[in-house]
């Protein structure tokens, strides 16, 4: 069975300092949420909260509707993974999976037929007799689940468990994660600094910084609407044109920028001349067949080539800007056709306004 868990005005501090600052959150039973942001930001001490390893200075923590204050992590339905995984290496596969399953007086042919059900979940069906140094680290990742998952947890804690692993099987752990909290059904709360992980793998992600949450929502949200210029630019890159706006009409604002006059959307509302900041992601930065601004085409620069990275499925464009500024960065998909992209070509570039997101210069 799996659990809904809520934070209710949760603040952590250690002396005077302010870890966790008045979160409150509900995740549904079921969900697969992960906690994004940079380190330090409290993504670990919350998840120490939920397990019981601390209690919060202010505010309440609770499971499946019950307040969790004085049960210390054994008396919570919650199984934690860390990237550390604790692995007993001496010990064979089906023994670190049963071992909290002994602690518990299980009888020995029921942990092993248990421990065999969770290699299967955990896609490791023939390993239930290798020892743990003889697996690799993605094999010890499965286990490491396999073994939290023995104990029937209803909610399952993971403290960027992938972070160890090398690229390629960090991203094959990502889907197997994903479909392992699909099968057992399980709560699974994720923390990680690692935007990839939380948009491939969650259902919805909460973006921290500063010990706040600066935005709950699902991935597509997150990327495609970020609140603030922080989430903006935590998750994914951004093309940056900073000003002042000049006209607001029909959800869109004109802002007067270094590189001109420029027209995007302006969700929030922001009033005429307040500062701010227009976020322009690099796939949405396109080469235009125009001499100048049109009304169908508002915001058009003409910039030349500063260096291309070829990324293999698409080309990162640098194009120069004025004053040796941060290059604007274009991604151009790879049609066959990006062989010509090197040398002292000038692009006219531009987006559409709706392409554009206009937020406060400080969010
Ligand atoms: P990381 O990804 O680096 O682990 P994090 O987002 O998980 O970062 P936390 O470990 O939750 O961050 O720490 C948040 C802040 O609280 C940090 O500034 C940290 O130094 C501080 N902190 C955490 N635990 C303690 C503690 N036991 N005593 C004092 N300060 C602490």
């Amino acid at each position: 069975m799996s659990r809904d868990v809520s934070l209710d005005r949760v603040t952590m501090r250690f002396a005077s300092y302010v870890a966790v600052n008045n979160v409150s959150l509900d995740i549904k039973a079921g969900e697969f949420f992960s906690f994004l942001g940079p380190s330090g930001c409290g993504k670990t001490t919350i998840l120490r909260m939920i397990s019981g390893f601390m209690n919060p200075t202010e505010g309440r923590i609770l499971i499946g509707g019950e307040d969790m204050k004085g049960n210390g992590p054994n008396k919570r339905p919650t199984a934690l993974i860390f990237q550390n995984l604790a692995l007993f290496p001496m010990m064979s596969v089906a023994d670190n999976i049963a071992f909290g399953l002994e602690m518990r007086g299980v009888d020995k042919s029921v942990r092993r037929r248990r421990a065999e059900e969770l290699l299967e979940l955990v896609a490791l069906p023939d390993a239930a007799d290798k020892r743990i140094d003889e697996l690799s680290g993605g094999m010890k990742q499965r286990v490491a689940i396999a073994r939290a998952l023995a104990v029937e947890p209803q909610v399952m804690l993971l403290d960027e468990p992938l972070s160890a692993l090398d690229l390629k099987l960090r991203q094959h752990m990502r889907a197997e994660l994903r479909a392992i909290q699909r099968r057992t059904g399980l709560t699974f709360i994720y923390i990680t600094h690692d935007q990839g992980e939380a948009l491939t793998m969650s259902d919805r992600v909460g973006v921290m910084s500063r010990g706040q949450l600066e935005q709950v929502g699902p991935p597509s949200e997150i990327y495609n609407e970020p609140a603030t210029a922080f989430v903006a630019g935590f998750v994914g890159e951004n093309n940056v044109f900073t000003g002042r706006i000049t006209e607001v009409a029909g959800g869109q604002a004109v802002v007067e920028t270094g590189d001109g006059r420029l027209i995007g959307r302006n969700p929030r509302g922001i009033r005429v001349g307040t500062q701010v900041v227009m976020l322009v992601r690099p796939e949405r930065l396109k080469p235009l067949a125009v001499a100048g601004p049109t009304p169908e085409n508002p915001n058009v620069l003409s910039r030349s080539v500063d260096h291309v990275d070829f990324e293999g499925a698409f080309a990162n464009v640098h194009l120069k800007q004025p004053d040796g500024a941060k290059p604007l960065s274009m991604h151009i998909s790879n049609d066959g056709s990006l062989t010509d992209l090197v040398g002292d070509r000038v692009f006219t570039v531009g987006f559409a306004p709706q392409d554009a997101l206009v937020l406060a210069a400080n969010g």
